[in-house]
């Protein structure tokens, strides 16, 4: 965004005619004026001709301005566009504006191509004093990109994970009465298995999608809590490996493990240091079609380093800077096959943090990934 200029003096020009103001109505002005020269609001209030009359610092400063705008076009100043990025007849909107509106909808797009999301209020007023008074409008404009810009990742949220939710509860309710159904005809105990297990497989992936919106739910409201104790790292690499070999020969996939052989008590959040680790070793599964996937942990001065590599597709590097991005997921159509929130590695960052550690990925498109993590000891 452009550097909002210091608006050191900012106007309020008045082209109203030249009348004998007596002393009370000089103050009253003065008041007016300083009144509108404070709003926080950009004010704007222009004649019938649609020129600039009036005008506060604040406008200025959304209009990105620091030149006077009086007698200026509205047209020419407040230049808008809408949703799809069309530019807005703004005379037009003005003079069909009869009684008051408002509107959230508009931009202001900077040379610089940066956007800005408008509150903007257009009511019509009568300018001037005394009977010869011209008629015009008022309008205001608030900067509002930021609550916009949380409103669209509540709306993405509320997208997403309604998404997410939906597919593997129609796939686990499906094959449940698919079950029920073979149990009452004809009995095929493979059959009814196989409908079990697909629908355990999308309550697992239910559970887990849960479970990250929890921790990040805490995690945003500043809410995790961190516990800090003795962790026996082989044990939990071994403990990990135990869990996560039937997914991964459910694939095809072989996982190992290689740890270090003077691996120490490391003093940090078993809890986190646990889910990080699944998340790796999840995704590891998940975006692995054949080969291997290595679970590996060295002792280092004042921590552990582990790692998780695999040998699945990889990804490219300009989404190596985005895969701990909310919501991010690679375009790669391997990808999109499997299920996911983009939401895990967001909230593994989260918890990174919080646990004072560093992650270090690398990865080559078709070949694999692997994710590295120092974690210090905090004790
Ligand atoms: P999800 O797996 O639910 O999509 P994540 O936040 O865990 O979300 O991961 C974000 C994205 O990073 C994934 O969608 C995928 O594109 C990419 N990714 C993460 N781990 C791997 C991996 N081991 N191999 C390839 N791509 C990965």
């Amino acid at each position: 965004m452009i550097a909002k200029k210091n608006i050191l003096q900012s106007k309020v020009t008045s082209h109203l005619p030249k009348l004998h103001f007596n002393q009370k109505a000089a103050i009253e002005h003065e008041r007016l004026t300083s009144l509108i020269q404070s709003m926080g609001d950009g004010v704007i209030a222009i004649d019938e001709k649609a020129r600039i009359a009036v005008y506060n610092g604040a406008a200025l400063n959304i209009l990105d301005s620091n030149t006077g705008i009086e007698d200026k076009l509205i047209a020419d100043v407040l230049k808008l566009y809408d949703k799809t990025n069309q530019p807005v007849d703004v005379t037009e909107m003005i003079n069909t504006t009869t009684t008051s509106m408002t509107t959230r909808d508009l931009c202001l797009i900077y040379s610089d191509g940066t956007k800005l999301n408008l509150y903007i209020s257009i009511a019509p007023v009568r300018l001037g004093y005394g009977k010869k008074g011209q008629k015009g409008h008022v309008i205001l404009i608030r900067d509002i990109t930021r609550e916009k810009s949380l409103e669209e990742e509540r709306d993405e949220f509320i997208s997403v994970v309604s998404h997410e939710l939906r597919t593997p509860i129609a796939i686990a309710e499906g094959n449940i009465s698919n079950a029920q159904f073979i149990a009452d005809k004809n009995f095929e105990l493979s059959k009814i298995k196989d409908a079990l297990k697909q629908a355990h497989t999308q309550t697992i992936f239910l559970a887990g999608l849960i479970n990250d919106l929890s921790t990040l739910s805490r995690a945003e409201r500043g809410k995790l809590s961190l516990d800090i104790e003795p962790i026996n790292t082989h044990e939990l690499c071994k403990d990990l490996y135990k869990n996560y070999t039937p997914s991964a020969e459910a694939k095809g996939l072989k996982l190992t493990l290689d740890l270090g052989s003077s691996l120490e008590l490391l003093y940090s959040s078993k809890l986190y240091v646990r889910e990080i680790l699944q998340n790796f070793i999840t995704n590891a599964i998940k975006y692995t079609e054949k080969g291997s996937i290595t679970v590996g942990a060295d002792q280092k001065d004042n921590g552990v380093q582990f790692w998780v590599q695999d040998t699945g597709i990889g990804i490219s590097k300009p989404d190596q800077e985005k895969v701990f991005n909310k919501f991010f997921r690679s375009d790669d159509y391997r990808t999109r096959e499997n299920n996911g929130t983009g939401l895990g590695l967001y909230v593994t960052m989260k918890l990174v943090r919080m646990i004072k550690a560093d992650i270090d990925l690398e990865s080559e498109i078709n070949k694999g990934s692997v994710f590295r993590i120092f974690i210090p000891n905090l004790q």
